[in-house]
């Protein structure tokens, strides 16, 4: 899955490049900095290898939600229907500015249920959220065609699918904006950061200037600059760019890795029949950071985790269903609404309304669900053997419960 796992000699060459200036900041210095951009470099690049418009680096993934929300005016009273697997930040950033996330169920594309959201839909809604979880993809073409017919906004959370895509078009560059993170566990790293990516130039105008005080940019200097807008400080730093550029210019080798390994793994697991993969809309386009799997019932699939865990095989195994980060059954802090600062009543009173609803069609398949991380370090010699145990394991644990059945 990540990017970390090769640190090499061109990541040290591009952060000793801002380390020999010693202007570390994205912004002015135009002399000391002596022509180097890293954040200006790796915005182009961004644009140049996903094929989108405009790429406006920022601190965080989470960072990058934010910013994409606020710049497509999305705010007080304005409802974003997202998954309700996915990792915390989607919905941290949509309370942060100040609308109500909507979780819906997922199917067995470990995204959005299309019907779930067509369900999900009020005159408050203003923007479906997709998260392409685990390296692969929502159905993009049922989302795009509910936000035409509603007239809704299309915000991709790609933080986790860097290198994925649908139909030829990269993820995160299909709907209105789209967003990665590169934290230090995604595909590219910059140990933090993250992008909002969008073909508009008046969302990207606005995610400029949000994600620095709102500075307009325009200024002969940034004392210079004027604030059309109330902003915040979101900037990446010019070390963890250099560490980014360093990293995309190695996108395509990592995927080939990755998407080598997965296949090796898939293949032995789909060796035994009780097993099904999850479904790929568009299959070419899965990046391969894991392999999702399923098992016939949520009994075998708490079996094989604890035998997993048993046999000390279970790490880079994620079953998220009962995982505190990824799946709305272990967010009680969403469910009861727990934040430090006081939102408003009515905020409180929605985001614990749908943190709360029905999510039964999402547990019948994160229940059964199993994700394997795939590590670009591994030999096949490793992959082999990591395939043989798991489905030892798997086998066991079929047998055993088909006796006691
Ligand atoms: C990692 C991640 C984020 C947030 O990224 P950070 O850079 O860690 O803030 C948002 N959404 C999803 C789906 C993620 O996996």
């Amino acid at each position: 899955m990540p990017g970390f796992e090769l640190w090499s000699d061109a990541e040290r060459k591009h952060v000793t490049d801002v380390i020999e200036t010693g202007i570390l900041m994205r912004y002015g210095f135009d002399g000391p900095r002596k022509g180097i951009w890293k954040a200006k470099e790796l915005e182009q690049e961004i644009c140049n290898t996903f094929g989108c418009h405009h790429a406006q680096l920022v601190s965080s993934g989470t960072a990058a939600l934010t910013t994409a929300l606020s710049a497509l005016g999305i705010g007080y009273g304005d409802e974003v229907i997202m998954p309700a697997f996915t990792f915390v930040a989607s919905f941290e950033a949509v309370i942060s500015v100040g609308a109500v996330p909507v979780m819906v169920d997922v199917d067995d594309t470990l995204t959005l249920a299309p019907d779930a959201v067509k369900a999900a839909i009020t005159s408050k809604t203003k923007c479906i959220m997709p998260v392409h979880m685990c390296g692969s993809m929502a159905d993009m073409d049922a989302l795009q065609s509910i936000c035409r017919e509603h007239k809704l906004i299309l915000l991709e959370d790609a933080c986790q699918a860097i290198g994925g895509s649908y139909k030829g078009k990269m993820l995160g560059t299909i709907g209105d904006a789209g967003t990665f993170s590169f934290d230090f566990v995604k595909t590219i790293t910059c140990a933090e950061g993250g992008v909002v990516m969008t073909n508009r130039e008046d969302v990207f105008v606005s995610s400029d200037g949000y994600s620095d005080h709102g500075h307009d940019h325009t200024g002969v200097d940034r004392g210079a600059d004027l604030h059309p807008f109330i902003g915040y400080n979101f900037r990446i730093s010019e070390l963890h760019a250099a560490v980014g550029l360093a990293q995309i210019k190695r996108l395509d080798e990592f995927l080939t890795i990755q998407k080598k390994n997965n296949a090796a793994l898939k293949n032995i697991l789909a060796t035994i029949p009780e097993i099904s993969f999850r479904r790929v809309p568009d299959e070419a386009g899965d990046s391969g950071s894991f392999v999702s799997w399923f098992l016939p019932t949520a009994e075998i699939t708490n079996a094989v985790v604890e035998e997993m865990k048993a046999q000390g095989i279970l790490a880079g195994n994620f079953y998220w269903f009962n995982n505190n980060w990824h799946y709305i059954r272990k967010w009680d802090h969403l469910k009861n609404s727990i934040t430090l600062n006081a939102l408003s009543p009515e905020l409180k009173e929605k985001v614990m309304h749908h943190a709360n609803k029905d999510f039964s069609a999402s547990d019948a398949v994160m229940s059964r669900c199993i994700s394997t991380a795939i590590s670009l370090t591994w030999t096949d010699e490793q992959i082999k053997d990591k395939g043989a145990k798991m489905v030892a394991v798997i086998k066991k644990v079929l047998s055993e419960m088909a006796v006691n059945a």
